[in-house]
């Protein structure tokens, strides 16, 4: 049924019988005078004849004393409705009229024109920039213009990903001791993620379980190491100014399946310093201050040996616990302490695979996993929740 046919009946033979119906025959018939508003603007006219006879047509079929849809309005809907439903239709009839007061015919002719003034100029600042509240041109416009000066749609800003915001905070912890960011492929051949750091040919690690190979001598880095060996030869390359003391934060791939505790793309850091003159003792200082810094200043390390084949002597370190300083709860399962890294002197055999002469130079190198320092600094225990890109754990950092 058209918006004509609708006015020619009485509310009761439409069926609108509550305040909800009401509301929504007033919307339609707003939405209608709209768009013959939208009709005028698109079609313009070729001359002032043409387009004042548009206005006038439009401003008959709404305005008319005597079968204009308004004046129809008010005979069948508003004099003829119950008495029940009387208030809420004088309601909506007024804010009708109110509406339809733009329909006067000079309006209705700026509304025509609105279509030519920006056909024919692509200036957009043709178009008046005060309108009227109630005028057609000015609803017209809206149709076509957002106002301005309504608030905007808001669009969620995007935020930094928890574990490259613990990345960054390991980052500049290490950028203020001195300690340059230096990255590498993470398509890495087999030399220098495993031969040249030591890594004997029968080691499990090279096994096709563990590494993902993209072909004989190619494979995903299964840690940041390579790196260690790339800086090793630039810094030789440039006659080795001062020392080199870098770290590593990237990506590392293995063939793990994805379980709360393991994921085939993960991010580690490794941090070397070498030096003439290093020890073991300016390991444990450095992470001793780390620790500190990332953990807070109450923070205790713990040193343990372990084996590593590119280090010597090699070290596991644990730091007191931060959930309860200690004193033993689940986080640590009841010891105080959390195993977070490994460490040790690099093995002089890796110094010379990188081309430093070990007989000059010592260094240390550690290694740890970003994805696991951040789930310790939020208390996440599910390492998958940061790669499944669910926009409601994400907004919560
Ligand atoms: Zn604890």
């Amino acid at each position: 049924m058209t918006i004509d046919e609708k006015v020619a009946k009485t509310l009761a033979e439409l069926g609108v019988t509550d305040a909800a119906g009401v509301a929504a025959l007033f919307a339609e018939i707003r939405a209608a005078m709209k768009e013959d508003l939208e009709n005028l603007r698109r079609r313009g006219a070729a001359n002032d004849a043409a387009r004042l006879k548009m206005a006038q047509e439009t401003r008959d079929r709404w305005l008319a004393r005597k079968n204009g849809i308004v004046s129809l309005a008010d005979e069948n809907w508003l004099k003829k409705s119950s008495q029940e439903l009387k208030p809420d239709v004088g309601r909506a009839f007024n804010e009708l009229r109110q509406f339809g007061a733009c329909m006067k015919v000079e309006e209705l002719v700026k509304v025509v024109q609105l279509f030519e003034a920006r056909d024919h100029s692509s200036d957009a600042d043709s178009v008046p920039p005060q309108r009227a509240a109630n005028s057609a041109a000015g609803a017209a416009e809206d149709l076509a213009f957002p106002d301005l000066t309504l608030p905007g749609l808001r669009r969620a800003l995007g935020s930094i990903h928890p574990i490259i915001r613990v990345q960054r905070e390991i980052e500049d912890i290490f950028l203020g001791l001195g300690f340059k960011i230096e990255t590498g492929p993470e398509i890495e051949s087999v030399h220098y993620n495993f031969d040249a750091l030591n890594i004997p040919d029968n080691h499990p690690s090279r096994d096709n379980f563990d590494t993902i190979y993209i072909d004989s001598n190619t494979l995903l880095r299964t840690h940041t190491s390579p790196v260690q060996i790339r800086a090793m030869e630039k810094w030789v390359k440039q006659g080795s100014p001062g020392g080199l003391y870098i770290i590593t934060p990237g990506k590392c791939y293995r063939n793990d399946n994805p379980d709360a505790t393991h994921s085939p793309m993960f991010h580690q850091m490794e941090g070397l310093a070498i030096d003439t003159d290093i020890t073991f003792a300016d390991l444990k200082g450095t992470l001793d201050f780390f620790a500190r810094k990332f953990f807070g200043e109450k923070t205790r390390t713990s040193f343990h040996p372990t084996f590593f084949p590119f280090t010597e002597p090699s070290g596991e370190v644990a730091v007191s616990c931060y959930v309860c300083g200690g004193s033993g709860c689940r986080t640590c399962k009841e010891s105080g302490w959390i195993e977070l890294m490994g460490c040790g002197m690099v093995h002089p055999q890796v110094l010379k695979n990188g081309g430093v002469d070990p007989e000059r130079y010592s260094g240390w190198a550690f290694g740890l996993g970003i994805d696991r320092f951040t789930m310790a600094r939020y208390g996440i225990n599910d390492i998958q929740l940061f790669f499944q890109g669910d926009v409601r754990f994400l907004e919560q950092f």
